[in-house]
């Protein structure tokens, strides 16, 4: 809505001293048995974590980090379990995984938020102690649209259990998993003489469960590690005691338990991205070519500039949100979608620029590297590894579409009305005379932005790209406004436009956070100037690709792209398939 809360992004949070050391503490322990026990090339090769490994992560409580203390776990703050996430992916991302499916998304959330007290009492020591849980929405037919799964759980005539049949798809930790939260479709409710589908959530035990079966165990381009499996439910008893949440609510824990979770993904990205920039440091210099270390060139010291400036922005982003989550001070829904959809595309981009980098040996696995008397540096494993974040726990499409009815949603319920074709005219005036009298005020103030010229000279060259930040969030909201007013509800059609306004905000909160954090930099022990540096550096950055986005808007090939799309969709463009 063009406000920037300059408060809360200038007063960057600090993690408490005491939960700080606490989690230190523990980063030094987990780094010790990942060190002993997690060989992440080993893990890639085989694909299996050894089980030693996963013993002693359970004996170290690396299962109930967030588990409160009360039910066995560690009881740790959202801070110290991303951290503790960071610093396993750095180690191996196949191993962060099957903690962060386990206690991200896996039972413990949403138990957590929606359990009863004896569900809690019974679960969360078990899974606090290592018994490992997954988390399971996709079906083979179903993606990013869950609401239209298949999957049923049909209540018994006696009313004792719900009979679980049906099949789900990429369900991470399922192959080895002890205990499930499935989502499946409940008896339909009938409202106002209409039938309304009902999806609700179980609690799982797959020991014993008959009629429960893992059909296949999925493999990918990369992640080799985790055990990712293709699960099958034949008329499998499930205790009605084991409904978790109410019956018809299963969809709203599932997607409340990936917005708790949503913070993982870019936690984990943070540590791997730590390792690429060691490694493209360390190859910069060492590596001569044409008379100078290839960092020194400058299409190379360009890669090591984009990596460090976007790993400061992620790691802002993150942590901001994080502590936000820890001092229960907002909702972060927005948030962390926004960290989760720039964190994935940006530390896949970094690894990429490691790979490219370092050049053949980037491309080379550090199998054949070390095989070959060389260091085994596994940049090519962390390309494959870190492509899949676009992907899961919302698809960076699907985090875009989210985000954007967020953002549009202020508008909608202000004039929805107005631009509803099918609104009745009653509705429609009341929803004019409500516009008028909020966009007579709000609309103005959106090309309003002298004021800001007067602020933040004390912040040096950050100052003025925290000025930039005010006047573009309110040039964003004055185009949100525009595009809604040109194309009315058709706007949720037009994916491209929405994405462009998504990509903005959201380089914007980037900035907001990158900006906060190295003014704060003292707070965080970090060297003043060159947080300075990589904050300005980023800030740059993202201007100049805020720029091409809104340059987007109004001239752009949408149209022709979108003609040529659906040609293609129909065959019209088959030829040019064939060599022949
Ligand atoms: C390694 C891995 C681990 C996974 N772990 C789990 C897990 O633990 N539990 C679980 O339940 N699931 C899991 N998944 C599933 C994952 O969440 C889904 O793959 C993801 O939600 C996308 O669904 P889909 O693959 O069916 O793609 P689809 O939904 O078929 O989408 C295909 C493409 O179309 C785009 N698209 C879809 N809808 C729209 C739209 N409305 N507008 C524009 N574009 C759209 C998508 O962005 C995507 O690019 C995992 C998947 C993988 C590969």
């Amino acid at each position: 809505m063009g406000k920037v809360q300059s408060h809360a992004l200038l007063n960057f949070p600090v993690q408490d001293p005491t939960d700080k050391k606490e989690g230190e503490a523990f980063l030094v322990k987990l780094q010790k048995v990942l060190d002993q026990h997690i060989d992440a090339e080993a893990i890639d090769l085989t694909g299996e974590i050894p089980a030693a490994g996963i013993e002693a992560l359970k004996k170290l409580g690396a299962f109930g980090i967030k588990i409160p203390k009360e039910y066995g776990g560690l009881g740790m703050s959202q801070v110290n379990y991303c951290r503790a996430l960071e610093v396993t992916a750095a180690h191996c991302v196949s191993t962060a995984v099957l903690l962060s499916a386990h206690q991200s998304i896996g039972v413990p959330v949403p138990l957590k938020m929606f359990g009863t007290p004896e569900q809690k009492k019974k679960y969360l020591p078990r899974l606090a102690a290592g018994e490992i849980s997954a988390f399971a929405l996709t079906e083979p037919d179903v993606g990013s649209d869950p609401a239209k799964m298949t999957t049923t759980a049909t209540l018994t005539p006696d009313g004792k259990h719900y009979i679980l049949n049906g099949k789900k798809l990429w369900c991470t930790n399922g192959v080895i998993a002890d205990i499930l939260v499935v989502m499946a479709q409940t008896a339909a409710k009938v409202e106002k003489g209409r039938e309304k589908k009902q999806i609700s959530a179980f609690i799982l035990e797959t020991k014993g469960a008959e009629g429960f079966k893992v059909l296949h165990r999925c493999k990918f381009m990369g992640l080799n590690g985790i055990q990712n499996g293709l699960l099958e439910f034949k008329n499998v008893k499930i205790p009605r005691e084991n409904l978790l949440g109410q019956e018809g609510k299963g969809l709203k824990l599932a997607l409340s338990t990936l917005n708790q979770g949503r913070l993982s993904l870019p936690a984990s990205a943070v540590g791997w991205v730590r390792k690429c920039l060691t490694w493209s440091r360390e190859w910069g210099n060492e590596r001569v070519q044409w008379g100078a270390p290839i960092g020194q060139h400058e299409a190379g010291s360009s890669k090591l500039a984009s990596i460090a400036a976007d790993l400061y922005a992620v790691d802002a982003m993150t942590t901001l949100a994080s502590l936000w989550v820890d001092h229960k001070k907002r909702d972060i829904r927005l948030e962390a979608a926004m960290c989760k959809l720039f964190g994935s595309v940006k530390s896949h981009e970094a690894a990429e620029l490691a790979l490219q980098l370092r050049g053949g040996r980037g491309y080379e696995t550090s199998a054949s590297l070390k095989a070959r008397g060389e260091k085994g540096i596994p940049v090519e494993r962390v390309v494959r590894d870190s492509r899949i974040n676009q992907i899961i726990e919302g698809t960076t499409e699907v985090m875009g579409l989210f985000i954007s009815r967020e953002a549009l949603d202020r508008h909608l319920q202000i004039a929805g009305d107005v631009i509803n074709p099918k609104a009745p005219i009653g509705k429609k005036l009341s929803g004019l005379v409500r516009s008028i009298g909020f966009y007579s005020l709000w609309y103005p103030r959106q090309w309003i932005s002298f004021p800001v010229w007067f602020r933040f000279w004390g912040m040096g060259k950050l100052g003025c790209h925290f000025r930039y930040l005010h006047c573009t969030s309110k040039r964003l909201a004055r185009t949100t406004f525009h595009l809604m007013a040109l194309n009315g509800p058709g706007l949720e059609r037009k994916q491209i436009q929405l994405m462009r306004l998504v990509w903005i905000a959201t380089e914007l909160f980037a900035m907001g956070a990158a900006i906060g954090r190295a003014t704060a930099g003292k707070k965080f022990g970090e060297n003043g100037s060159e947080a300075v540096m990589l904050a300005d550096s980023f800030c740059q950055e993202a201007r100049i690709r805020i720029r091409q986005h809104f340059q987007g808007i109004y001239c752009n090939s949408d149209s022709v792209k979108r003609k040529l799309g659906l040609q293609v969709l129909k065959g019209q463009q088959k030829w040019l398939e064939s060599s022949f």
